[in-house]
């Protein structure tokens, strides 16, 4: 066959010996290599018992954010679902009506609004585009699971608890407790 390059180089596959043909010094370098490793430290660890330190730059699960009266701070402006690289937030805007002041801080709000974990890449472009400090990437690894709609969260899923009305779900959801 012709090449395309001077680089070609010819392999030659050299006659095995009489050692080699027996396996048998192979297999014993396998078994001194494993067993080698019986006495060492174990290097993983027994996951979700027990977990790894994480960088002080590790970014997890999303939160959605609320103010210090417990409205949501998202305004559906959709900055973060441009931003996002991987298009992995979705969302639906909806009017704030009279008498919602004290759910939503904005005239506009998201009535819809998830993000898939599957697509997701933790880039954190989401929190860097926001302009309402309403999306950021806390420190809780998301946790393993077997459908693919689970994945899937929801605003109900993402969004802080309530500092007015669960505190103490706030307190344990920050590390506090
Ligand atoms: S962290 Fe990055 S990939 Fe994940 S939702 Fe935010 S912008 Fe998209
Ligand atoms: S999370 Fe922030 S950037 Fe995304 S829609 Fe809400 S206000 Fe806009």
């Amino acid at each position: 066959m012709q090449s395309l390059t001077n680089r070609a180089k010819q392999v030659e596959r050299k006659p095995m010996t009489f050692i080699e043909k027996l396996y048998l010094w192979n297999i014993l370098k396998g078994m001194f290599i494993t067993f080698s490793h019986i006495f060492k430290k174990r290097p993983t660890v027994n996951y979700p018992e027990k977990t790894r330190p994480f960088s002080p730059v590790f970014r997890g699960l999303h939160v959605l954010n609320r103010d210090e009266e417990g409205r949501e701070r998202c305004t559906a402006c959709g900055l973060c679902a441009l931003a996002c690289p991987a298009e992995a937030i979705t969302m639906e805007a909806a009017e704030r009506k009279i008498g919602e002041e004290n759910l939503y801080r904005e005239e506009k709000y998201a009535a819809r609004y998830e993000i898939n974990m599957l697509r997701c890449i933790f880039c954190g472009l989401c929190e860097e585009a926001c302009p309402k400090d309403a999306v950021y990437l806390s420190e809780t690894p998301a946790p393993s699971n077997f459908t693919r709609e689970s994945f899937i969260y929801k605003k109900e899923d993402l969004l802080i608890p309530d500092p007015k009305t669960e505190t103490e779900e706030l307190k344990k959801a920050k590390g506090l407790n």
